[in-house]
């Protein structure tokens, strides 16, 4: 028997600004993005355990980004954004 086992498999959610925020990168007032992705170890290429959570913070023009802990990403997604289609 043997088992195929991997890393990876990032599953992203994302939000948007309800306002728009300065960015100091391209000089532009624009809707930002916030995004939670995780990342999984994986069996037979389905997902198993999820293994690291990155939550970023991103200009929609030049993409200009910080990364942000998850209590000030849980704070900005229930007060200033609406989910991101
Ligand atoms: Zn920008």
């Amino acid at each position: 028997m043997f088992i195929i086992a991997g890393a990876g498999h990032p599953k992203t959610e994302k939000h948007i600004t309800v306002k728009p925020v300065h960015c100091y990168h391209c000089n532009n007032d624009v809707f930002w993005i916030l995004e939670k992705t995780k990342y999984h170890i994986t069996l037979f290429f389905i997902p198993v355990v999820p293994y690291k959570t990155e939550y970023l913070y991103s200009c929609s023009i030049c993409g200009s980004s910080s990364k942000l802990s998850k209590e000030e990403f849980e704070r900005r997604v229930q007060f200033e954004t609406r989910p991101y289609k």
